[in-house]
């Protein structure tokens, strides 16, 4: 499987990290061994200074597709659920300073907390409200009505570029509210109000 994720797709977001506004979506990808799943704790690799959550809707593909139209895609899932694309934010600004690719910053080993998934139906129709709290406390409030790009068309456009697999995930970016973590801190991720990962930081 592959975690195709999205960048810049939440404005307060884009604001916060002064970058400019897409005109389509920002799209990289996180390997298979950057899946952390099971509320595993998360340990903070010794190449960065500066480790950020940024937590995330994410949509599970249930089929394989191809060039698919924005109005099939919501045929190709049916789970969703939170998780965390965890950012080097020190080595990210260094490789977009060079103009490189992100991969070393944002596909590195546990950089994808997968937490709980629901049928969407048991979700009910957008838009879906989520939450991340660090250490009790509330740090990112989002809405997938936020979102610049939506869900569907997210799945349209990746799949122009990538077949999708069944399995596959794809992350469709983060709200504003971003931040470092420290040994120590607890991360909680919560969509429509249910629970769906803990992340212990060490
Ligand atoms: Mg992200």
């Amino acid at each position: 499987m592959k975690i195709v994720c999205i960048g810049r797709n939440y404005s307060e977001h884009i604001k916060e990290l002064n970058n400019a506004v897409p005109d389509e979506p920002v799209i990289f990808i996180k390997p298979d061994s950057a899946v952390l799943r099971n509320n595993s704790p998360f340990f903070i690799p010794s190449f960065t200074q500066d480790v950020h959550y940024e937590v995330e809707v994410f949509v599970k593909i249930h089929k394989p597709g191809k060039a698919i139209p924005v109005q099939f895609a919501h045929l190709y899932y049916d789970e969703v659920g939170l998780g965390i694309d965890f950012t080097a934010r020190d080595l990210q600004n260094q490789l977009k300073t060079k103009g490189l690719p992100w991969e070393k910053a944002k596909g590195f080993d546990h950089s994808a907390v997968i937490g709980k998934t629901f049928h969407k139906d048991e979700l009910g129709p957008q838009p879906w409200k989520f939450e991340l709290h660090k250490n009790g406390n509330p740090a990112q409030l989002g809405n997938t009505a936020d979102m610049i790009h939506g869900i569907d068309e997210i799945i349209s456009h990746v799949s122009h570029y990538f077949t999708l697999k069944k399995g596959d995930l794809i992350f469709t970016g983060t709200p504003s509210g971003v931040g470092p973590v420290a040994p120590g801190d607890k991360l909680e991720g919560t969509l429509c109000g249910r629970p769906c990962f803990y992340t212990d930081i060490l």
